[in-house]
């Protein structure tokens, strides 16, 4: 028999739980969160602002300030190498181990390079530092390495880029060189949090070209998050919608868009316009907002918003269970 047994995903997100404990509330900002980012893929988590997407990053690269935050429960699981495997949510995130992930196994791309980038130093500089620290190379040599990764991320004049500072390059360039300062040790994931958002439509597609095409040529499997749905129809293999701190939906990108389950899920596809609908596509959105996350729920979180919700969506919280194959849903439509 020839079954071939599935590669283990580069990184298991298990039940999750990320508080922030202030002086008189809780914030429980990702509340029970699984999921699996296979090797050489793209997982796009998406949801509205205050959903918990951008804190299950932070979660991911323990980057989020703590205390108030706190991983109360769950377990992140990373698979490099040889495969061995680390859990993330058991590491110091000023020890050396969590260092050595922060940039060498995992890399980020924020909306705003600004926030990221110093701007203190050229260009060449930064990207240089990364890689003398991360890949133990000798200056000279990491400055050739950065000059390839501007070369690479398709910025114009690369060579001039390597001693000017963020403030001189546009929007789209700077997240061009976010982008080449991750790629630069060659990270096994790239979290990329809401990466197009502050460019403008034209540029958007460019860095959205870029980055398909870096992630093939890199191998890299790659986290994106955001609230919206073109960018996922465009970049994902797989996509997990978030509600409140929970998944509520995940399925295969086109499955997803096809035969979306959640109501949540309907709604954000029926509010914006999405990448190949077709024209005419009425936009409705979603009443309400997402209640702020120290909200005690009883029920479905998705309740007070939803256009089909029935009395047990009140008492019960519907679990997330599979649907379809490889398809699942916690609405209890179904
Ligand atoms: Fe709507 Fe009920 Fe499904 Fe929640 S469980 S999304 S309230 S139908």
């Amino acid at each position: 028999m020839n079954a071939q047994i599935p590669e283990p995903a580069i990184l298991e997100v298990n039940n999750l739980k990320t508080y922030f404990f202030l002086e008189r509330v809780t914030v429980r900002a990702v509340n029970g969160v699984s999921f699996a980012l296979p090797r050489k893929s793209t997982l796009g988590l998406v949801g509205e602002s205050g959903c918990g997407k951008s804190i299950t990053a932070m979660s991911i690269m323990r980057l989020y300030q703590e205390p108030p935050g706190k991983i109360v429960d769950g377990q992140i699981f990373l698979r490099t190498g040889e495969g061995q495997a680390v859990d993330i949510a058991t590491l110091d995130p000023k020890g050396q181990e969590m260092r050595h992930i922060r940039g060498g196994e995992i890399a980020m791309v924020f909306q705003e390079p600004m926030t990221s980038l110093n701007p203190l130093y050229t260009v060449g500089r930064q990207i240089a530092e990364s890689v003398e620290i991360h890949q133990k190379l000798g200056r000279k040599e990491a400055m050739g390495r950065a000059l390839e990764m501007l070369d690479k991320v398709q910025i114009s004049a690369p060579r001039q880029r390597l001693n000017e500072f963020p403030h001189q390059l546009s929007g789209g360039m700077r997240q061009r060189v976010m982008i080449a300062l991750a790629l630069s040790c060659n990270p096994a994931i790239l979290i990329a949090d809401e990466p197009t958002t502050a460019l403008d439509v034209t540029v958007q597609a460019q860095i959205l070209d870029l980055m398909r095409q870096l992630q093939a040529d890199f191998d890299s499997s790659i986290l994106l998050i955001t609230h919206n749905l073109g960018v996922v129809s465009q970049l994902a293999d797989h996509v997990a919608v978030m509600y409140l701190g929970k998944i509520v939906e995940y399925a295969e990108v086109r499955e997803l868009f096809h035969h979306a389950l959640h109501p949540y899920t309907m709604g954000l596809l029926n509010s914006v316009p999405v990448f190949g609908k077709k024209s005419g596509q009425v936009l409705v959105p979603i009443k309400g907002m997402v209640p702020p996350a120290t909200t005690q729920v009883t029920g479905c979180a998705f309740a007070p918003r939803c256009p089909y919700v029935m009395p047990i969506c009140l008492e019960q919280e519907p679990p997330l269970r599979e649907i379809a194959p490889g398809h699942t849903a916690a609405c209890h439509l179904y």
